[in-house]
């Protein structure tokens, strides 16, 4: 199977490569250059339904699979992850403009989901129940049936791979989504599935504009459950119309996560790595730790060092071995990233640092902006409360536990957290007391494999992760046999 950059992408339906039937395409953008370098076919209702069909034929078939030969199948498509993990890695790099390495990273993670998913095939199932009747109650795990995967493009290969393994190996067909801007690893997650042996049809993917192309997934009425990673506008939307026929949802929506520094913290440890909870991806993260909280005794010396760091930070070309920082996925998101830069001045942040696009000829093109700190940030201002989605840091200082609880939860969002303090009692207090569906303690990452992930509050409603998904891509039957 050849992975050479394309030029024009069909929609995989049915195990075949096809343009939309309307003919229609749009171009994709390299951020980094601003130059189009593709085509992406433009599915619309009518390619959703003829994908929708597909994966609705395929149902009967796939969740006869038996648990070992599905297990192979997923482990097979793992591999083939990894034989092709360079250039796929180059291709999601180029896509949206992330650095090499954290392409390579994500590529790998997609791979270890596969093989963490095949693993749970045959250690998941149905029960025995001692209810009060006499016989015995059963429960049987069932697919739920045609799943429609709505997946974002700040982490395409990886987001898909969270929704898609869980699903396949609970015995669910599917029409996957990506986002407009980042189909192509969607693309060749299809082909690959298909390389693997997984039949055709069971994985069917559909590029083409949210409001069209995703509005049609989720009213289709043969798609039982919709598994959506997005904007918590959109997460809205799809809730709403997912109810007029009951459809499953699961959604994982926006965040303004918070990371408390107490002044007991490891600051050699917990700058670094509070820069890098804010600035992977250049900050187009869900998790993003964006608001930094920092005891009022720390403040200072903390931010002397966090702006030394940003100071040093190297930003480049995506797929330069030693960029650090790409470019964001668009131009138009990066001006709408920048206009927060004179907001916050105008609430009456100080800007410490960073905001501007960089000036070399380089990156002249390309969708980049200085990663920026701002000082002296109200929990109020709208750079405090909104989620920026890119390379925007605020940094508030606090007096008490209580207080730093109270700001941390001023939030309409509840994803992510960090806590730095070497007060074991404390952290633990703390991570009880914030409303967030994930949290980490001294360090920055939280997203594990193999534990639930998702959001409280406007953050999302469900989990991804860990063997918490699979009860969201199984139906529970109960069966009573009278003795
Ligand atoms: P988005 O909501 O604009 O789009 C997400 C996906 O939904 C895309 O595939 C898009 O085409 C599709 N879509 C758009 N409108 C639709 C509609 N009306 N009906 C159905 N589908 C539609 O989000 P984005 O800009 O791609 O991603 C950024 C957002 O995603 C941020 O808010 C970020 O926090 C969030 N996100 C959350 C998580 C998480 O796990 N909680 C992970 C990554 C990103």
């Amino acid at each position: 199977m050849g992975l050479s950059l394309p030029m024009m992408e069909h929609l995989l339906i049915d195990g075949d490569r096809r343009p939309a039937v309307s003919g229609s395409q749009f171009d994709l953008t390299d951020p980094a250059t601003g130059q189009v370098w593709a085509a992406i076919a433009a599915g619309d209702a009518v390619d959703v339904d003829i994908a929708v069909q597909s994966a609705d034929r395929a149902r009967g078939h796939w969740r006869k699979v038996n648990s070992r030969d599905r297990t192979r199948l997923l482990l097979r498509l793992a591999d083939l992850i990894r034989v092709n993990l360079e250039s796929l890695a180059r291709l999601e790099s180029r896509n949206a403009g992330k650095p090499i390495r954290e392409a390579r990273d994500e590529v790998n993670l997609a791979a270890d989901c596969f093989e963490y998913y095949a693993g749970a095939i045959n250690k998941v199932g149905g029960q025995t129940i001692p209810v009060a009747a006499a016989g015995t109650s059963l429960t049987f795990r069932e697919p739920v049936g045609v799943c429609g995967l709505i997946i974002p493009w700040n982490f395409p290969i990886a987001i898909a791979a969270w929704k898609l393994a869980p699903a396949l190996a609970m015995g669910n067909t599917i029409v996957l989504k990506p986002a407009s801007q980042t189909p192509l690893t969607a693309l060749r997650l299809g082909e690959l599935a298909l390389e693997a042996g997984i039949p055709p049809g069971v994985l069917n993917v559909v590029t083409g504009s949210g409001a069209i192309a995703g509005n049609a997934l989720v009213r289709h009425p043969l798609v039982r459950k919709i598994s959506f990673t997005g904007s918590t506008e959109v997460g809205i939307q799809v809730m709403k119309l997912a109810a007029e026929d009951i459809k499953r949802v699961t959604l994982e929506l926006g965040g303004k996560s918070a990371n408390l520094i107490f002044a007991d913290a490891d600051l050699d440890l917990a700058v670094p790595k509070s820069m890098w909870s804010v600035l992977g991806n250049a900050g187009q993260d869900c998790c993003a730790r964006s608001r930094i909280l920092v005891q009022r005794s720390i403040y200072d010396t903390f931010l002397t060092q966090l702006t030394q760091q940003f100071q040093s930070l190297k930003i480049g070309l995506p797929l330069e071995e030693s960029t650090e920082i790409g470019c964001l996925i668009s131009t138009a998101h990066r001006d709408r990233v920048a206009d927060y830069i004179p907001m916050g001045q105008a609430e009456g942040a100080t800007l410490l640092w960073g905001g501007t696009i960089p000036t070399a000829a380089h990156l002249a093109d390309g969708a980049y902006l200085v990663p920026a700190i701002f000082a002296d940030v109200q929990p109020t201002m709208r750079i405090a409360q909104e989620e920026i989605f890119g390379p925007v840091v605020c940094v508030m200082p606090f007096d008490t536990e209580a207080e730093a609880i109270a700001i941390a939860n001023d939030s309409f969002y509840g994803l992510s957290g960090s806590i730095w303090t070497r007060d074991i009692g404390r952290a633990l207090r703390v991570a009880r007391a914030i409303e967030t569906g994930v949290l980490s303690i001294n360090t920055g990452h939280s997203v594990h494999l193999e534990a639930p992930f998702g959001g409280v509050k406007r953050s999302g409603l469900g989990r991804e992760l860990g063997m918490a998904v699979l009860d969201h891509y199984s139906e529970f039957k109960s069966v009573f046999i009278a003795e």
